[in-house]
């Protein structure tokens, strides 16, 4: 039997929670139903936090030495005042472990929002929205992620089984014989996300762990290198597994049959959304 801790997620609020988008345009969320009675779930929009309303003119983002956002044909600087609202989200949001951010948004953006510059000439700038930015400095311990990532099964699992284990982690008395029992259980995982010795090597260090364990998912891993991960570690993987593309098989070992489902069996039983691509 497996017991799970109720993993804290936060979400951009445009992402089927609210209709907040400039444009008024409505989003469906990427989680699957099935979800959310496993989930503690709360939604932001930075950009109402700001003052800016809904619907508004769009902004627009500029580097030219340095950083300002628009609402054009305005020239005025938004950019202290959602660094405010954005703090203020931050703030409220409490311990967090994972935060779905709407992708290529001047707020939410993760690393994919486009930038006018006049600098860099042929080149495509992209950086950060504003509180993605200041989200990804604080010092929360969380998976930040963008819907586009949890589109694919795969992605989806992955991300799962990280804000899963990591709630779990959170939980744990600190203590080096019941770190040391957890890191064990997440040997095929890390694994797979290449992983493993760095977090081995932090086991001591309880608060360095949790924040690198987090980090551990940051970065989308494609199934391909998952599995070689697994390959170059010499573990097996039936062809058949591997073919399935499901996480919870890839991660099965006979050694330990019942301790590492990362997240509720119920998520994935009887959802047909997201399928695997
Ligand atoms: S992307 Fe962020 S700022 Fe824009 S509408 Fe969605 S939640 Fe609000």
């Amino acid at each position: 039997m497996n017991f799970f801790s109720s993993p804290l997620i936060a979400t951009s609020a445009c992402l089927g929670q609210r209709i907040c988008r400039y444009n008024q345009e409505e989003l469906d969320s990427p989680l699957p139903e099935t979800v959310l009675p496993y989930i503690q779930l709360r939604s932001f929009c930075p950009e109402e936090q700001a003052g800016l309303g809904t619907p508004r003119k769009p902004l627009q983002t500029r580097w030219d030495g340095e950083l300002s956002i628009t609402q054009p044909p305005s020239h005025k600087n938004l950019l202290p005042i959602l660094e405010q609202g954005a703090n203020e989200i931050l703030e409220t949001l409490g311990p967090v472990d994972g935060v779905i951010l709407k992708s290529k948004s001047p707020s939410c953006g993760l690393g994919d929002h486009r930038v006018a510059s006049s600098e860099g000439l042929g080149q495509t700038l992209f950086r950060s929205g504003v509180f993605a930015e200041l989200l990804c400095r604080s010092s929360k311990v969380m998976i930040p992620v963008t819907e586009k990532r949890l589109q694919t099964k795969w992605g989806l699992q992955l991300w799962l089984a990280g804000v899963f284990q990591l709630a779990q982690l959170k939980g744990l008395a600190q203590g080096l014989q019941t770190f040391e029992r957890f890191h064990q259980q997440q040997t095929r995982l890390l694994q797979g996300m290449g992983k493993l010795e760095v977090l081995s090597d932090l086991l001591g260090d309880f608060e360095e762990y949790r924040n690198q364990f987090a980090r551990a998912f940051w970065d989308d891993v494609e199934s391909s290198t998952f599995l070689k991960n697994l390959k170059s570690q010499k573990t097996c993987v039936s062809p058949e597994t591997q073919r399935s593309g499901d996480l919870r098989q890839i991660l099965w070992s006979p050694e330990q049959p019942g301790a590492n489902y990362p997240y509720p069996l119920g998520i994935f039983e009887t959802t047909s959304a997201n399928s695997n691509s």
